[in-house]
Order: C-alpha cells, then structure tokens, then sequence
C-alpha cells in the first residue's frame, strides 16, 4: 500500500513531486495500472494521481493549424470531439474501439500511449498522422516523434520523473483519406489481435505520400514502409490494394499468445489492410 496520494492541479507541482519522490507511480485513469495492482505487482511509496491538472485534459487546436491531446483526455472525449470526427473520423473510431464505454471514460490518451502495448488502440492512427508526444520532466521539455517514444512492449523513452503532457499532431494539407481497422476475439472489451490504420495522401487520382501503422504484429506499433512506397505514384485500384496487403503482412512478425497464433494474426493483417485500402477507394468513388 502507497504511503502517500499526490493529486496536484499544476504540471509544474507534479513534477517537482516526482524529482523528489522519483519511487512514484504515476497514476492516470488508472485502467492499465488497477491490473497490475490486482497481480500485485507494484511496491511503491507514493502515488502521484494527475487526474487533477486540468490543463491536462484539453483537446484544441493551435493557431498553427496542429491539434494538441493533452495526456489527461479520456477516450470517450476523442471518440465524442466534433472536428476531430470531421477531419481525421478514425482516430476517433479507434478510440472507441478501447474497451467498455465505462473504461472510455477512464482511459486517457497519455496512458495508452505511455503504457507502450503494441497494440495499444491509438496509436497506429496518432502515428499515421506524424504525432509528435511532448514530454516534460526537471529539465524542461522536449519534443520526440511518437514513433521514437515506445521502444519495446511496456517500454518508453521518459527519462527519471518525466511526465507525458501532450500529443501534438501537426497541421496536415491536401487531399487525405484515413481508416482504421482492427480485428477483436470479441466485438468490445477486448485488445486488438491486429490493427492498422492507413493514411493516404491523393493529388487527382494517384497516392502521393502513404501511412500505413501496424498495431500487435511487432513488438511496438510500426510501419510498413516498404508497402508505403510501393503505393506512391499507383491508383487505389483492386490490384494495387491486393498487393499491399500481402507486403504489409510480409512485413508483419508476429507472436502466438492467449488471444491468437502468429498465423492467425498474419492472415487477419492482411484481411484488414485490404479492408482498410478498399474502405478508402469505396468513400473516394
Ligand atoms: C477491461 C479493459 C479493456 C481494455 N481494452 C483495451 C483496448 O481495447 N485497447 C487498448 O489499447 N487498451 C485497452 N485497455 C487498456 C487501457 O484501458 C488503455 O491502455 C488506456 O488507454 C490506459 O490509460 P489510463 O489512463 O487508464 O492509464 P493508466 O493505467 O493510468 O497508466 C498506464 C501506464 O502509463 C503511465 N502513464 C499514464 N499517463 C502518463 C503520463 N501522462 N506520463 C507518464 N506516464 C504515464 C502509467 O504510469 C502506467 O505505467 C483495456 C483495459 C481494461 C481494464
């Protein structure tokens, strides 16, 4: 049991509380951590709740056109964002395929993405659309490429006592299309087997720039880069979408667990990378 429960309203209070208290849970909606608490996996001697930091919990957009998710915003508040829904409609998608409404509204974006699982919900889309996550710790604050900041499962790259406060996605121009897709054992409350998000990038009718984001098929969500390529230049036809979606399980490796085999995974990669790519040509024809 925690000898002490820190809830501060400040981001500046929170980590002055964590340089001086560095053995700290860092507690968010808590949806990850009460699981691990159940296992009895932690000692700690503090617990530092950031449920309080309202400045947190924002979702705007910046005068520079980038969209800002504070580490605090739930899921259910991504899943519910109006211009969110209008501009980039699946990464609120995929935020409503986390868990149970009640867990939505618990789980925050800045845990999702600190709890570093491969198939962390999120993701894929965050990093399709070039996040960027600010970090903020005694030393100031620094900016890093979502796609840097997981290194392994459950593994990040924040330094001692450093804290996520925001994701930043930046100002994206032209003609894009996006979708996520993910494939479940059941239809809620349940991890993703596989997921991918792609974000395609259109001048007339021909791909000019490709994201194609893989959740669950590594150890941390990656791209499938050589598939990205070979969609530059090519028209969403049925032959070019047949194609990608056997490079990107080519490029997918992996595990068999509890929930799925390898095998099974590969072949449910490639089925949702057709679905997602023929979702896109289908609302662009
Ligand atoms: C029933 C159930 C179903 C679920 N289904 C899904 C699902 O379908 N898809 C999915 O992706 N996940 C799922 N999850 C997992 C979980 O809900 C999500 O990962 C959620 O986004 C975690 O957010 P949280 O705020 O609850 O994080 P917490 O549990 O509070 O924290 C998670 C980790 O991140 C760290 N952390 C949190 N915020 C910060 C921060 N700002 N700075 C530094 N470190 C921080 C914590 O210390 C901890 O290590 C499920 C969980 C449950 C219990």
């Amino acid at each position: 049991m925690a000898e002490c429960f820190y809830s501060p309203t400040e981001l500046s209070e929170a980590i002055v509380f964590y340089q001086n208290n560095p053995d700290t849970l860092v507690f968010a909606g808590g949806t990850d951590l009460l699981i691990g608490w159940d296992n009895k996996k932690f000692n700690l001697s503090s617990i530092l709740n950031l449920s309080k930091i309202e400045k947190l919990r924002s979702i705007h957009q910046e005068a520079d056109g980038s969209w800002i998710i504070g580490a605090m915003a739930t899921m259910n508040q991504l899943e519910e964002h109006p211009e969110l829904k209008s501009i980039y409609p699946f990464l609120p998608y995929a935020a409503s395929k986390l868990g149970s409404w009640q867990i939505r509204n618990s789980a925050t974006a800045g845990g999702n993405v600190c709890n570093a699982a491969p198939s962390a919900e999120i993701v894929p889309s965050l990093m399709a659309l070039d996040s960027s996550v600010r970090l903020v710790g005694p030393e100031g604050e620094r900016t890093l490429a979502l796609a840097d900041f997981a290194t392994g499962p459950g593994q990040t790259c924040l330094k001692e006592s450093e804290l996520l406060s925001e994701i930043v996605i930046p100002k994206i121009e032209g003609d894009v299309s996006g979708k996520y897709v993910c494939r479940k054992l059941r239809r809620s409350v349940d991890i993703s087997l596989v997921s991918i998000t792609a974000f395609l990038h259109f001048d007339g009718g021909k791909i000019i720039d490709a994201r194609l984001c893989l959740g669950a098929v590594a150890p941390t969500v990656i791209r499938a880069e050589q598939a990205e390529k070979y969609l530059i230049g090519r028209t969403l036809d049925q032959d070019t979408i047949t194609a990608t979606a056997k490079m990107v399980a080519d490029a997918s490796s992996p595990i068999s667990d509890v929930r799925s085999t390898a095998e099974y995974r590969l072949d449910m990669m490639e089925i949702c990378t057709r679905d997602a790519l023929t979702e896109i040509a289908e609302e662009r024809s």
